[in-house]
């Protein structure tokens, strides 16, 4: 019986030794997470790990990642895109201007790739599904303005439209119509590139882009411009005396029509591209929150359906300058992208063998369509190194919006290198051999944008 009564008070005991116990743990509990909830609210979210106390009372919870180290930020991307520009094309345009292959200012930018084209319904893309792919993310049917099509016809969001929502600036450049599929694709929403009247409506109702410079008319008038709060010009002369202080949204509409082909037309009258380039610049730099800027060189692809080859080398020769004005403005600043590719390749083009500086190469065509050719990227600045290797149009959208990335995110792991440096120290474009060396991913290691890859070693990739 005492027997009993001793096991029966050793066990209450022991229950009320296990009570008092479970007790204290809620307590402690309780107040860890009170603690916790007001060093969360205060805005100080790390867990003090020192104490032994947490990390022995406390269910294990993940501890924060540590912050991003701070590094140069992305605010200003410039996408210059030459219209039907395909490799033959860049390199007809180094002959026209320097004598030989690999000379144009941007083959000698630090990060080169190549871009698959094909659009949502073909394998040979046209410049409003191209340049959908870019400004969006999304293949797109030939044709079609950034709307899902395939698809169940929502406006796609451009990579302008998120700048701007941002507070960034934004600006279209180009030689073409402003209402033109390529600057359409970034700033506004239709189901056929023809509907030139809708593309103006977004313009000025939906995306209203700080600077439209391009040929005249097709839908943009100066009334109904200046009547949507913009400040028109119309010829060189007025677009050179803009004060970019005094102005807040610029249309320069310079002719009637495309601008004229540089080799047509060299009046000065009507402004070049990279006249236009330089004010736009000009006009964009005054945001303190960045801009997106899209220059076309949009009459590239007119005289490569043309095949005339005299033309076609002034207008990519001109693009190139227009290269040289932002790549000069952004001499110096690490708060700059440089993205400059080709929607696809018109004609087919075939460079034979130069004539010599400032003279047209010889050239042969084999269409005066569109092909399915890759076309080159070249990237200068921060966060160029996300260019590299083979490329999808879709691709584009990622760098155009890689301001918003962190700097140390997953995409600024891929490679550190421009894999396919498309000229060789024998001056050819070889690219195939490189594959077909099975040399994929290789790199030419040395002094980044040495033209013509001399005095480079041909490195395995990883
Ligand atoms: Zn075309």
């Amino acid at each position: 019986m005492e027997a009993r009564l001793e096991r029966l008070e050793r066990q209450c005991r022991w229950y009320r030794n296990l009570f008092a116990l479970l007790l204290i743990g809620l307590v402690v509990a309780a107040l860890l997470t009170i603690g916790c909830s007001v060093s969360g609210g205060s805005g100080n979210d790390a867990v003090d790990t020192t104490d032994p106390s947490v990390t022995t009372e406390t269910p294990t919870t993940p501890t924060e990642p540590e912050p991003a180290p701070p590094s140069p930020a992305l605010r200003n991307v410039i996408l210059m895109i030459g219209d039907g520009m395909g490799p033959e094309h860049v390199k007809a345009g180094g002959y026209f201007v320097d004598g030989g292959p690999g000379m144009l200012v941007f083959e000698g930018f630090p990060y080169i790739g190549e871009v698959t084209t094909a659009s949502a319904d073909a394998a040979i893309t046209d410049s409003a599904a191209a340049a959908t792919a870019m400004a969006t993310g999304q293949k797109v049917n030939n044709g079609v303005i950034s709307l899902a099509l395939p698809g169940d016809g929502t406006e796609l969001q451009t990579a302008l439209e998120i700048a701007s929502a941002a507070g960034k600036s934004t600006g279209l450049v180009t030689t073409t119509v402003i209402t033109h599929a390529t600057p359409a694709a970034f700033a506004a929403h239709t189901e056929s590139r023809g509907n030139s009247d809708e593309i103006a409506m977004d313009y000025f109702n939906q995306t209203h882009p700080e600077v439209l410079f391009g040929g005249g008319s097709a839908d943009l008038y100066p009334a109904n411009t200046e009547a949507n709060g913009y400040t028109v010009v119309t010829d060189a002369s007025e677009l050179l005396a803009l004060d970019p202080a005094a102005v807040t949204r610029v249309s320069g509409q310079f002719g009637i029509g495309h601008l004229p082909y540089v080799f047509d037309d060299q009046t000065g009258i009507l402004p070049s591209l990279p006249q236009m380039t330089a004010v736009a610049l000009a006009i964009l730099e005054r945001d303190p929150d960045g801009f997106f800027l899209l220059v076309e060189g949009g009459r590239i692809d007119h005289a490569g359906h043309a095949n005339h080859i005299e033309r076609n080398v002034r207008e990519t020769a001109a693009f190139a300058d227009a290269v040289t004005v932002a790549r000069t403005w952004a001499e110096g600043r690490d708060d700059t992208l440089i993205l400059v590719t080709a929607d696809h390749e018109t004609g087919g083009l075939v460079v034979v063998s130069g004539n010599g500086a400032g003279a047209a190469p010889t050239v042969t065509w084999s269409t005066q369509g569109h092909t399915a050719v890759n076309v080159a990227i070249y990237a200068w600045g921060n966060n160029a190194s996300l260019i590299s290797g083979t490329m999808d149009n879709t691709d584009l959208f990622g760098a155009l919006n890689s301001w918003q990335e962190q700097p140390n995110g997953a995409r600024l792991k891929k490679a550190n290198f421009a894999p396919y440096y498309p000229y060789l120290d024998n001056g050819k474009y070889d690219l195939t051999s490189l594959e077909g060396a099975g040399l994929r991913g290789a790199y030419l290691e040395g002094a980044a944008g040495n033209r013509n890859g001399k005095g480079l070693t041909l490195q395995p990739g990883p």
